[in-house]
């Protein structure tokens, strides 16, 4: 396994989690909930404060990752969204093609 794909891995392990939460999330989806920071890091155990609704749009494009400040792998993906706390990032290349390749939910 290269370094490129085991860095995605980590970031489609907090997905996964993320899935949970956001599904578990039954108010109107405005309330802000703690979602893990998806970056490569596979150390990181940081919290982002958003909204179910503000993660499900994030989800929408499969190349898409929400990350602390900092967080970003600027080799991997590039910042589309510089949000309140949070990073919008979008996956590029091979690393792009994985997180498709990886996403839960096909
Ligand atoms: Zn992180």
């Amino acid at each position: 396994m290269d370094a490129t794909r085991r860095r995605t891995q980590n970031e489609a392990m907090s997905r996964v989690a993320n899935e949970a939460i956001e599904e578990g999330e039954t108010a109107d989806g405005n309330s802000t909930i703690d979602f893990l920071c998806e970056c490569a890091r596979s150390d990181c155990d940081r919290l982002i404060e958003l909204s179910a609704r503000e993660y499900r749009r994030v989800r929408e494009h499969p190349r898409r990752f929400i990350v602390m400040p900092g967080h970003q792998s600027s080799d991997l993906e590039i910042i589309v969204d510089d949000r309140n706390g949070y990073l919008v990032v979008e996956k590029w290349g091979e690393a792009g093609a994985l997180a498709e390749a990886e996403q839960p939910h096909g």
